[in-house]
């Protein structure tokens, strides 16, 4: 069976749930091989194992890590050319995308970026145009290079026991003209990453900027936090949070939009989500047409209401 490419999605060796879901992927098109790029990786290979990679290839030359992405493409590229795979799945997101870039290029490869479902083949499903329309894809020349959305698929557990291979590669000087000076973490909110979130609860406008009520709920359900743009442009809550066109693609199981219309370019962000409720004073709020659940009334009301009826029953 021909080697399948995931590029490990970690912080100092905690595996995101993303490589979960590659390797998942990967096992569908061939045998999974972990690139871990950096220190830690004894840290990451129960998770590995626990998701199916065959082999962990572990890339520890700090310049790989002190430099902006660069050096990672230079180094998959180096990783493909002695495994030849059948395909390299690299998650979809700002990093991810840009390092996939410059590896079609050194590559000369097809490159597909968010996808949505990858099969067999590799056929991969986009989204695209506001999630109006869904394209099938094939890269028709190279190895295809896929960025995959976060929830493409559901982490299957496979349990292997994956050796780990140390490999070197050497980064040219054109790769390092951009050097890390210094990164902080962004301050920890206890809640979960809003692209991995199984439940996000997300404020609008409607919210008037109070988003207590939004954060209540969300903690009461271990949810993340949400936001529209106009909720960010009115700087009630940070851009990270932004769901939509211009912000993050999410798709948990459960999305509640708070004071929130329904714009098509929020929509655009969410409506991959599998049960979606709204909260709106507006019974004629476009949201309304694209929800399971809707509550028509003051979210003021409704979620402290929500909130103490979950804590309720928690208890
Ligand atoms: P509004 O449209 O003002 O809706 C507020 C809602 O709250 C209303 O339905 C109202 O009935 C309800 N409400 C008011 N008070 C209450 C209350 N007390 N209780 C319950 N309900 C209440 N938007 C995004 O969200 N994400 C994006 O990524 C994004 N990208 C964009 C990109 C482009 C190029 C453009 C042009 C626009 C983009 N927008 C994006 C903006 C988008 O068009 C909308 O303007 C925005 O989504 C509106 O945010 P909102 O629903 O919070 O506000």
């Amino acid at each position: 069976m021909s080697n399948v490419l995931v590029l490990v999605d970690h912080t100092g060796g905690t595996v995101r749930k993303t490589t979960a879901e590659l390797l998942t992927i990967a096992r569908r098109l061939g045998e999974p091989v972990a690139v871990y790029i950096g220190e830690g990786v004894q840290d990451a290979l129960p998770a590995l194992g626990q998701y199916g990679a065959t082999k962990v290839i572990a890339l520890t030359n700090p310049e790989l890590t002190q430099y902006l992405v660069a050096p990672k493409a230079e180094a998959l590229q180096q990783v493909a050319a002695k495994l030849e795979p059948a395909a390299i799945l690299i998650s979809s997101n700002a990093e991810g995308k840009e390092i996939a870039a410059r590896l079609a290029v050194k590559l000369e490869s097809g490159l597909i970026t968010d996808a949505v479902d990858v099969q067999a083949g590799p056929v991969t499903t986009q989204s695209v145009f506001a999630g109006n329309y869904t394209v099938q894809a094939k890269v028709t020349h190279g190895t295809p290079i896929i960025t995959v959305k976060p929830n493409a698929a559901t982490p299957e557990a496979a349990e292997t026991s994956p050796e780990v291979e140390e490999f070197d590669v050497t980064i040219s000087d054109a790769a390092k003209t951009a050097r890390i000076t210094d990164s902080k973490p962004r301050e920890a909110t206890g809640r979960p990453e809003l692209t991995e979130a199984a439940i996000i609860v997300s404020g609008g406008r409607g919210t008037g900027g109070d988003f207590g009520p939004v954060e209540a709920f969300a903690d009461s359900l271990g949810a993340a936090v949400g936001a529209s743009r106009a909720a960010v442009d009115s700087g009630w809550y940070p851009h990270a949070y932004q769901v939509g066109q211009t912000g993050k693609t999410v798709s948990p199981q459960l999305y509640v939009a708070a004071g929130i219309s329904g714009a098509i370019q929020h929509r655009a962000g969410m409506q991959t989500s599998k049960t979606i409720v709204a909260i709106n004073k507006d019974e004629e709020a476009p949201i309304f047409e694209l929800v399971d659940f809707g509550v028509v009334g003051d979210l003021h009301k409704v979620l402290p209401t929500a909130t103490e009826e979950v804590t309720k029953r928690k208890s």
